[in-house]
């Protein structure tokens, strides 16, 4: 299914806050609206992180909240409440809006000032004129389906911030991010000796200008490559002479390679990296500029609402900022 066009609104994240922009953009007219959830249904932390028969309270944590826009919620238990939000839904005549099973890595505004949304293709390109980023604060890199050892953890982490200079470092994945860090660490100068292992045997996922430096980094010798291959497992290495101990790899063919530190980079994002990547200007606590009014970030068009701009979220505030952001789209596209 491709859907090449242009849409008036990406959301991204079919939580309480996008799910509410949907409906308030529904309200408003706006027909070209594009829901992206990684899911497999909507209000997924709710189903996830809520124990069953939970009361779902208006007030959360006694911050009173009034609603201001046309999406509100009866207090009821967490079952009803899905249940609610289900029929909201329906009744809005949006439920095509929803893609289900679909990560956005981020969002980039391109010269002629539309959005292009950053997922995998099996949508098709998609661009938009406003974003509105719902990502909530759960977000967390993918890890390995394997163990990892407790006495090696500390060498095994999803970014760059713990590697030393000299050091021996894998890097695993195939997508931008595994390419930049490789790259990026072969650029620092900093003497580690670095490899990139990926699954496939051929570097497809990352753009043309990551895959390009990757493939000349390592037909220049800089980057050493072990393609084709997955990981089994990681293990300590045994009596090593250093604490922890270094990382023993035992790939799925039998052969084995130690190292100082793996870097895995494997898809997922935190919600500030996410939101670094899309060029958002932060707090020093990680949070989004935002104007309060309208919840636009300092990318005209592009928006954050709900837990991703507040340690203290709530349903009703996600619904609220949700109203303010659909509010000034309407009417900046009079
Ligand atoms: C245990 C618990 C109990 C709570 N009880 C209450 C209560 O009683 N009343 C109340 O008002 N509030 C309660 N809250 C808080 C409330 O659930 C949140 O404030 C609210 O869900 C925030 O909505 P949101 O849309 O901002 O984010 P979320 O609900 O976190 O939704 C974000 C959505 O985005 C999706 N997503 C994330 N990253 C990506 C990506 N890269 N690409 C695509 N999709 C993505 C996620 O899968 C998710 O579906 C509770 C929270 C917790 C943890």
């Amino acid at each position: 299914m491709s859907l090449d066009k242009i849409f008036d609104i990406a959301i991204i994240g079919a939580g309480p806050g996008g799910i509410a922009s949907a409906i308030e953009a529904k309200l408003k007219g706006i027909e070209k609206v594009i829901v992206l959830e990684k899911a497999d249904n909507h209000s997924d932390m709710i189903r996830k992180f809520y124990k069953p028969g939970k009361r779902v309270d208006k007030d959360w944590q006694g911050k009173k909240f009034e609603f201001e826009g046309n999406v509100t919620f009866e207090e009821c238990s967490k079952e009803e409440y899905l249940e609610q939000i289900e029929k909201k839904i329906q009744d809005a005549g949006i439920a095509d809006k929803f893609k289900y099973n679909h990560h956005v890595y981020g969002v980039k505004k391109n010269s002629d000032g539309i959005f292009e949304i950053g997922a995998d293709n099996e949508l098709g390109v998609i661009q938009a004129k406003n974003v509105i980023i719902a990502i909530g604060r759960m977000g967390k890199p993918n890890k390995p389906s394997y163990k990892f050892p407790p006495k090696i953890r500390p060498r095994l982490n999803f970014n760059l911030d713990k590697v030393k200079p000299g050091e021996k470092v894998l890097v695993v994945g195939g997508g931008d991010t595994a390419g930049e860090y490789a790259y990026g660490l072969v650029d620092m100068d900093i003497g580690c000796d670095v490899t990139l292992n990926y699954r496939r045997p051929e570097i497809t996922r990352m753009n043309p200008t990551n895959k390009e430096i990757v493939e000349r980094y390592i037909k220049e010798g800089k980057l050493k490559a072990k393609l084709g291959v997955d990981i089994d497992h990681v293990e300590p290495v045994e009596d090593d002479e250093v604490t922890p101990p270094r990382v023993k790899i035992v790939y799925k063919d039998g052969s084995t390679d130690i190292f100082d530190r793996v870097v895995y980079a494997l898809g997922g994002t935190s919600p500030v990296d996410f939101l670094k990547n899309c060029g958002i200007e932060l707090n020093e606590w990680g949070e989004p500029i935002y104007n309060e009014e309208t919840m636009e970030t300092n990318i005209p068009g592009l928006y954050t609402i709900g837990d991703v701009v507040t340690s203290q979220g709530s349903i009703a505030l996600a619904f609220n900022h949700a109203y303010r952001a659909i509010k000034d789209i309407a009417k900046k596209s009079k």
